[in-house]
């Protein structure tokens, strides 16, 4: 799995100052953004978000790259309703050797697991040639492609949605595919507009609590997830 950050609003933590100074100023959006400095541009993006008025992080726009990842992770991004996505599509690319497919460290971990998993996709993979040599189409033939199946996907969403996705996803009781890609997404965007980003995470190391209530120590290890997120 890759994840890179292709394109961000490189002066977003200016341009969000700007937009959060713009209800208040009499001056125009233009003038405020080009008088705006980066402390101020810091100080009021944190007053503004903590009193819950997000939206104007919303200017800030981010890019990412997700490559090599599973189906089952990406069916599970694209929920996200307020982002923009492009993704590889399985009516052009071929899914014929094992390296088209992820395989989860569970599996990896265990001989026998990964002895059947690979031999059902071999098997998968030869059944898909087949179908292609009787000349079904691509757009058919995936019907028999696994979750396992491999993809690249082009993401875009806005500093407020990031922090939504973040909370939810970078959770421990996320699924560890989507939560590792949430967890590079994170890393990436700190470091380039860290203000946008204080408080990113998981909700109950960011936020303080956890919106699905308290959990058995068999349903979710919050102090892992801390240990993970400290510091991020
Ligand atoms: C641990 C975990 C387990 C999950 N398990 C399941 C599952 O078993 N089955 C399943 O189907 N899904 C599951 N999901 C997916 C989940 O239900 C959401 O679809 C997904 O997380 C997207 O989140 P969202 O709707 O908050 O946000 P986004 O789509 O990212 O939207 C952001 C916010 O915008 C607002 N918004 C967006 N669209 C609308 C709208 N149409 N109307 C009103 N407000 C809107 C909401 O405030 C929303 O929170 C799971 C998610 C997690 C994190």
């Amino acid at each position: 799995m890759k994840v890179k950050l292709l394109r961000y609003t490189t002066d977003g933590e200016l341009l969000c100052g700007a937009a959060a100074l713009t209800s208040t100023r009499s001056g125009s959006p233009s003038d405020i953004l080009e008088k705006m400095d980066p402390d101020t541009a810091k100080r009021i993006i944190r007053r503004v978000t903590g009193y819950g008025h997000v939206s104007v992080i919303e200017h800030a726009s981010f890019t990412f790259s997700i490559e090599g990842v599973s189906r089952a992770m990406t069916h599970q991004l694209v929920r996200h309703r307020i982002a923009s996505f492009t993704q590889q599509s399985q009516r052009y690319v071929t899914y014929d050797t094992l390296e088209k497919y992820v395989t989860p460290p569970s599996v990896a971990d265990k001989t026998e697991a990964k002895r059947i998993f690979d031999e059902t996709l071999e098997r998968i993979s030869e059944t898909y040639k087949e179908l292609l040599k009787l000349e079904i189409p691509k757009e058919d033939a995936r019907f028999i492609l696994p979750n396992a199946a491999k993809t690249n996907i082009i993401v875009t969403m806005n500093a407020r949605e990031l922090r939504h996705f973040f909370n939810l996803r970078c959770c421990v009781r996320a699924q560890w595919e989507i939560r590792e890609v949430a967890t590079e997404m994170l890393k990436r965007v700190k470091k380039v507009v860290p203000t946008l980003f204080e408080n990113a995470g998981p909700s109950c190391v960011k936020l303080g609590y956890c919106p699905e209530g308290k959990m058995k120590p068999s349903e979710c290890n919050v102090a892992e997830t801390k240990k993970r997120f400290r510091g991020l």
